[in-house]
């Protein structure tokens, strides 16, 4: 009995071990494996919320560089004091730059000035490849539908609360991006994200259910693996500071 439970143990130690061989990631490393490769140094800006030293700056306070309409030609908000805001009617900007998996900072405060209700009170939007709304919206005593209001993944998930500062405040969003996985036009994963309001959670590992739409649900539809972030133009001049990103893949 005894040596038929050692064989057992040894057995299961061995498929224990050489799982961890064939895994890749975590598993492959024994517990405190001094051998294991060291995570890269990484500066964190001065204060918190600022740009750490591996991240790309988006926007610096000055110009809108690293953004274009998009619709085509130079982005038309109006930059500069440290933060850019949204002209109504010049559209959507986006990034020259294209990204996939990321972890996006970015703040924004809606007008100061309270004109509108619902959707139509500081509404703009941050969407993550282009494609996948993260709402931004006075929701500070602004009632609206709840998959529409500020954090929402729009049209599919609210927040788990609302963290909304008062109009004309500084707010922030922390966000964890995984792009979906495609295989030719086939969905192998989906997008997943994680947001934090101001520091709270809001959004946790959220299995986003495809792309933005307004009044329906629009699936997936294949893509690729990089594509510009853009900030929405929807009629209301809500303004953006402080946007760094650092690519996760
Ligand atoms: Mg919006």
């Amino acid at each position: 009995m005894y040596v038929k439970l050692k064989v057992k143990c040894a057995v299961s130690a061995i498929v224990i071990f050489l799982a961890g061989c064939l895994q890749p990631g975590e598993y492959r490393w024994a517990v405190h494996d001094i051998n294991r490769p060291r995570p890269p140094v990484v500066t964190p800006g001065e204060q918190l919320g600022q740009a750490p030293s591996d991240a790309v700056v988006l926007f610096d306070g000055v110009d809108l560089d690293e953004w274009e309409s998009a619709g085509g030609g130079p982005a038309r908000w109006k930059a500069g004091r440290g933060y850019f805001e949204v002209v109504p009617e010049t559209g959507d900007i986006q990034t020259t730059r294209v990204f996939g998996d990321c972890q996006l900072h970015i703040e924004w405060a809606t007008p100061a000035e309270v004109k509108g209700n619902g959707q139509d009170r500081g509404n703009s939007g941050v969407f993550l490849m282009g494609i996948y709304e993260v709402q931004v919206l006075d929701s500070y005593d602004n009632d609206t539908y709840p998959d529409g209001q500020a954090g929402a993944v729009y049209g599919q998930k609210p927040p788990m609360v609302n963290a909304c500062r008062p109009p004309g405040l500084w707010q922030s969003y922390d966000i964890i991006f995984r792009r979906p996985i495609f295989d030719g036009d086939k969905l192998v994963r989906p997008a997943t994200i994680t947001v934090l309001q101001n520091g709270v959670l809001i959004q946790d590992h959220w299995t986003i259910q495809g792309a933005t739409a307004h009044s329906e649900r629009a699936g997936y539809e294949a893509h690729p693996d990089k594509l510009p972030l853009k900030l929405q133009d929807h009629g209301n001049p809500v303004r953006y500071r402080n946007i760094w990103i650092r690519p996760l893949d």
